[in-house]
């Protein structure tokens, strides 16, 4: 794994002491790692993030872990609404519609392997940037491999079951971590975007069994915030 640094000044101190306990996936959505590489680094931009993996696997290392980088914006996951102050933002250069080569998967499992045991980050919270803001973004996009990185316990894939007891969609969802943005008019097509962006790209039209049966299994298997266990 080839790590360069390109130290980026548009970062600061997470607030309340807070440590990073999620990651968050990007796509750079520029023509050329090398001009998201200025972009990251230009002092105007006001934009980071930790690391940028260019298609060819090699890692550019740009603001320290400790450090709150600006790559997440307004959003929220769970109950977190300064994800930048919790979360380590590593962006994937692609203009938006390439698949991501095998280089750069290789590479960035290499760099979640290191991130997620530094900080003792747990698989479901290895998220995109599209889940923590539905409707205003959608990276990494429909190509990114989420279910490769599933099979390697670098984050987490559905086991759903359509034929499970009736469910509320939108409230297993929040369980599980995802919101429909503030103010928004339509929370359920807001989460059922960014919930099949993530596992059912091929997806269209109204929500079904299926979207409802992986919204269900998600909020009982990797609850974002636990119940606290009852006597
Ligand atoms: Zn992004």
């Amino acid at each position: 794994m080839t790590v360069m640094s390109c130290p980026s000044p548009n970062h600061g101190p997470r607030r309340d002491g807070a440590r990073p306990d999620m990651v968050v996936i990007h796509y750079t959505a520029m023509d050329s790692a090398a001009a998201a590489l200025d972009r990251l680094c230009d002092p105007e931009a006001e934009v980071s993030a930790h690391y940028l993996i260019c298609e060819q696997g090699r890692i550019w290392h740009m603001v320290n872990e400790e450090m709150r980088a600006w790559h997440a914006g307004a959003g929220r996951w769970g109950d977190v609404t300064d994800v930048n102050s919790r979360s380590i933002g590593i962006e994937l250069a692609n203009r938006g519609d390439h698949p991501f080569s095998a280089p750069q998967m290789t590479a960035l499992e290499g760099l979640l392997r290191g991130v997620m045991a530094r900080w003792a980050i747990p698989p479901a919270r290895v998220i995109g940037h599209s889940d923590m803001a539905p409707l205003r973004k959608s990276d990494p996009g429909p190509r990114f491999d989420w279910r490769r990185l599933a099979r390697c316990g670098l984050s987490i894939w559905p086991d759903p079951d359509p034929a499970g007891p009736p469910s509320d969609f939108l409230a297993d969802a929040a369980r599980a971590g995802w919101h429909p943005p503030a103010d928004c008019a339509d929370p359920e097509t807001a989460v059922l975007t960014a919930l099949r962006l993530r596992f059912r790209p091929q997806a269209s039209g109204a929500l079904d069994m299926m979207d409802r049966a992986i919204a269900a299994d998600l909020a009982a298997r990797f609850p974002v915030d636990p119940m606290p266990r009852t006597a």
